[in-house]
């Protein structure tokens, strides 16, 4: 049995190599064989200026932040304190054993003076790669948004309307907060924060949401293709902002970060609004997503009153037919609803038998009419569909496999206060996940099954490429087994 004595650290190491020291599979390698961490240098150009000292080269950034945001590391000093002591980290850095790890600072820094955009470029590109690879079919994306905790305690709210809150010393911090955001370039575009009454005066982006328990927070609203599960497209907001309003941006910006238009729109209840039922009608998008009036026809029901259902529209007169047999005439247009009210007289609800099933109020039953209602109808029997049904309940569990991927980097705790840092780890999470679907399927003896199928069919329609990755494909034993699953549909190859 050896004996372990008199350990001496040695002086000198040769035969030292950090090239051979990180396995040809490790994940910090296939990354880096992957990914172009180049580009930012011309993204981030302009950030610099020619005096003062040399900085740490952008592309070392942008790795030790995928490093902080791939490891879940808990602060940035954690970070630089534990880069000297992994071997993979040094040589994915590009650094030696002895080389000097530069300030915990530095990635502030460069956050600050980048801004949003150059992270923004980053998840974008990393998007494009994918489709590339194949990886993302682009007709068909999955809408959700998921609530992140702020770094701010709910100690720190102040009621800006109260003169006792006004006299505290908080309140004069967050006046001098607010002060720095209006003069900041960094504010996002189109951020409308809602509830403007209760303000944290450590972060006064975020806002109190109460689900279950009132807490500080942000919300991330992600686009996913069904194809591989690829992020397309993510936004931050407030955590108080309405989701149903961003689901036409994530469409958007679907659209321009995969060169691909969506034709169909898959989201849950809160979504389903008149709006969003409309912005997909004129964009010729099917809109696969429970309606929200059905929702609300649902509380109606339980405070015993007739749904609207039971009231029957006549398009020839251009009015309803109540259950009693009344006819409700036009009334009033509502221009900024688009929308018109339908009543009967009130004398006639006033004596009608059926009034306490019908409504409450003194003047009578109204009923709702929106100036495009046929087109809104069509959109909503088509939501009903038992396509849209399918689609439904698959999101509900793809959405949620995304969000959960996401806890493993940290995505529903806020590292860093202030909307424009949320949107940067935001970016950063979503491009990991993405980067960890284009390793996953990026060589053809793992990509997965639908993508060679598609393959297969571009070869047979003579698709050049197609036909090209179809040889490369018939190499591997699951290409050959998806070919069977081609030729004969009924029998299970896979
Ligand atoms: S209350 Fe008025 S609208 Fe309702 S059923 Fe009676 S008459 Fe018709």
């Amino acid at each position: 049995m050896g004996q372990q004595t008199g350990i001496q650290p040695k002086i000198f190491y040769h035969h030292m190599n950090l090239e051979q020291r990180v396995p040809r599979t490790h994940l910090l390698r296939r990354i880096q064989e992957q990914i172009d961490f180049n580009f930012i240098y011309a993204e981030v150009r302009d950030t610099y200026g020619g005096n003062g000292n040399v900085s740490i080269p952008p592309p070392v950034i942008l790795k030790m932040m995928l490093l902080l945001v791939l490891y879940n590391v808990r602060s940035e000093r954690e970070l630089m304190e534990t880069i000297p002591l992994c071997l993979d980290w040094l040589w994915f850095l590009g650094y030696d054993i002895d080389s000097e790890v530069p300030d915990h600072s530095v990635l502030s820094k460069a956050r600050a003076r980048w801004g949003v955009e150059a992270f923004q470029k980053f998840f974008e590109r990393i998007v494009w790669q994918c489709v590339e690879a194949g990886l993302v079919d682009g007709s068909k994306i999955f809408v959700d948004s998921s609530l992140v905790d702020a770094d701010a305690s709910n100690n720190s709210v102040i009621d800006t309307r109260s003169l006792k809150g006004q006299l505290q010393d908080s309140y004069k911090k967050l006046e001098a907060r607010l002060e720095e955001k209006s003069e900041s370039t960094d504010s996002p575009r189109r951020y409308v924060k809602e509830n403007s009454r209760y303000i944290s005066s450590t972060d006064p982006d975020a806002a109190i949401v109460n689900r279950g328990k009132s807490k500080l927070s942000y919300q991330v609203h992600r686009a996913v293709d069904g194809r591989s599960e690829v992020i397309t497209a993510t936004e931050t907001t407030s955590g108080d902002v309405n989701e149903a309003h961003e689901m036409i941006p994530l469409l958007e910006s679907h659209h321009l970060n995969t060169g691909i238009r969506a034709d169909t729109v898959v989201a849950d209840s809160k979504y389903g609004t008149i709006e969003n039922f409309l912005a997909c009608h004129d964009q010729g998008v099917e809109a696969h997503m429970p309606d929200l009036r059905e929702v609300l026809l649902k509380g109606a029901q339980k405070r015993k009153i007739f749904g609207e259902e039971r009231f029957e529209y006549d398009r020839e007169s251009d009015t309803y037919r109540c259950p009693a047999g009344q006819r409700l005439k036009p009334k009033s247009l509502h221009i900024h609803r688009q929308s018109r009210d339908y009543a009967a007289p009130k004398k006639i609800c006033a004596a009608c038998d059926l009034r306490q099933q019908c409504t409450k109020n003194k003047s009578g039953r109204t009923i709702k009419r929106h100036l495009r209602q046929e087109e809104l109808d069509r959109m909503r029997e088509a939501s009903r569909s038992a396509k849209a049904k399918r689609d439904i309940r698959m999101r509900q569990h793809l959405m949620e496999r995304s969000y959960a991927r996401g806890t493993r980097y940290g995505y529903d705790r806020a590292r860093w206060r202030g909307l424009w840092r949320v949107q940067i780890q935001e970016y950063l999470i979503s491009t990991v996940q993405n980067i960890e679907v284009l390793l996953r399927y990026g060589s053809y003896l793992k990509r997965s099954p639908s993508v060679m199928m598609e393959q297969i069919k571009g070869a047979i329609a003579g698709d050049i490429r197609s036909f090209l990755d179809f040889k490369e494909l018939m190499n591997s034993k699951i290409g050959q087994m998806v070919l069977f699953s081609f030729i004969y549909p009924r029998r299970s190859f896979i």
